[in-house]
């Protein structure tokens, strides 16, 4: 089944409005296996209106409309469709009686404009709406569906979850779609790509796309099927595929996170994590601690940023600070067994990098990193080049930390 979505108004135009209302449906729609073929924006004019949905109408069995079923004058959504589909605007007793009953729980006379909610395109059904008084509209014909839902993002997710998901899954039939994430990182998208190429032919069917971000690149498998079983089936094979042929690379599927795995990871082996940050300046930390219960595991850490720190907090030598300068293997070494002394922990990550945008020379250019990483016997240090863009080396440079300790504790070298 086709699906189309179109969110009406003015101001997703102008981009006073970020249109997250389609992107909430999509994913909606896309978990539920649905495949969503088109999304579209329009101003608030009846003929705007008209034209898209008579677009969408034409080519897709599945059309939702989100805006302008407000009460006032620039909420003209409803006259668009009873043009398209040729039908009158009836009132609807059940309706107005449960706005009547909104208004009076709030102790309010109901304006007279209120009474326009109450009105139906003749023949269409209503999807109730918890939270506000324009209630969903459907409108089933020639085998299609036509939905529209009210604007305010609160309203429409609770309808779409509780009356329109509902419905159209107890339509589905045919073609679905089955998805997979599969969450690398520490290595490039275009690296990535010529490890898979080599390894997978994907089947008819089967599509894979890349998802690179600061934080990795994320694999991503989607399967179409007869069936959800069949379709769940084909995007499993692949991702058992890229499971051995990415495995180091892979820290997790789907939602899960870096952080949250390492999390788990220390969690389960009761080890204990402390860090020293000087270019991150507290991103690590911050990012760590993010996680749910990271108090069993993360016990805290030093912003390390000027060399003084580094010297009275940390025990990095003078020396190392005068032959090789903050920014190198040596003091993120330093300061990674430092770390893990000052606090007593099983493991402690140390960052020092040049996030730029000044401060670079040749030797030591912008983007230039080293990790340290040190437990109770020993420690190193992996110099990173992370690029430019201060937020992104920083960034960068965190979950790069992460993964020096989600490799070093699984053992994965
Ligand atoms: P109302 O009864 O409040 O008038 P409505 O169905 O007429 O509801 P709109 O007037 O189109 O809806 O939008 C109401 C508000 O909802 C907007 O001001 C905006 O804040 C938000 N909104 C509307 N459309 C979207 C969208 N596509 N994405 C995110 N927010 C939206
Ligand atoms: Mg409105």
């Amino acid at each position: 089944m086709e699906i189309e979505i179109i969110t009406v108004g003015d101001e997703i135009l102008t981009g006073h409005t970020v249109d997250t209302n389609a992107a909430f449906i999509a994913q909606q729609l896309t978990e539920a296996g649905f495949i969503v073929r088109h999304q579209s924006s329009v101003g608030d004019t009846v003929e705007q209106m008209e034209e898209e949905f008579r677009l969408a109408w034409k080519r897709s069995q599945i059309v939702i409309v989100t805006g302008g079923l407000g009460p006032t004058d620039d909420d003209l959504t409803k006259r668009a469709i009873v043009k398209l589909f040729k039908r009158n605007l009836v009132y609807h007793e059940e309706i107005l009686e449960q706005i009547k009953e909104r208004y009076r729980l709030r102790g309010i006379e109901m304006p007279a404009i209120n009474q326009n909610q109450a009105l139906l395109p003749q023949g269409g059904r209503f999807f109730p709406n918890k939270h506000g008084s324009a209630v969903g509209i459907c409108i089933a014909e020639e085998g299609k569906i036509f939905i529209a839902l009210p604007g305010v993002p609160m309203e429409m997710k609770q309808i779409m979850a509780d009356e329109v998901m509902p419905y159209l899954r107890s339509l589905k039939t045919g073609h679905t779609l089955a998805i997979r994430k599969i969450r690398t990182t520490g290595i490039i998208e275009s690296k990535i790509a010529e490890i898979v190429s080599a390894h997978l032919k994907l089947d008819f069917g089967v599509r894979l796309a890349y998802l690179p971000s600061l934080r990795g690149v994320d694999l991503r498998v989607m399967a179409t099927g007869g069936t959800d079983a069949e379709a769940l089936d084909k995007a499993r094979a692949v991702e058992r595929q890229l499971d051995e042929v990415c495995a180091k690379y892979i820290y997790g599927k789907d939602n899960e996170t870096l952080e949250g795995v390492v999390g788990r990871l220390l969690a389960d082996e009761q080890k204990w994590l402390s860090v020293a940050e000087s270019c991150t300046g507290g991103l690590l930390g911050s990012t760590l601690t993010s996680v749910p219960g990271a108090s069993a595991y993360f016990r805290g850490g030093v912003l390390a940023y000027a060399n003084e720190v580094k010297t009275a907090q940390l025990g990095v030598s003078e020396k190392i600070l005068t032959t090789h300068g903050a920014v190198s293997e040596q003091c993120a070494k330093a300061m990674a067994i430092g770390t893990r002394k000052l606090f007593d922990t099983d493991y402690a990550l140390a960052v020092t990098g040049i996030a730029g945008p000044d401060g670079g020379t040749d030797d030591k250019p912008v983007g230039l990193v080293y990790i340290g990483l040190a437990d109770r016997k020993t420690g190193f240090a992996r110099k990173f080049q992370f690029g430019a863009g201060r937020d992104a080396i920083r960034l960068r440079a965190v979950y790069a930390a992460m993964e020096l300790l989600r490799r070093e504790i699984l053992q994965i070298s």
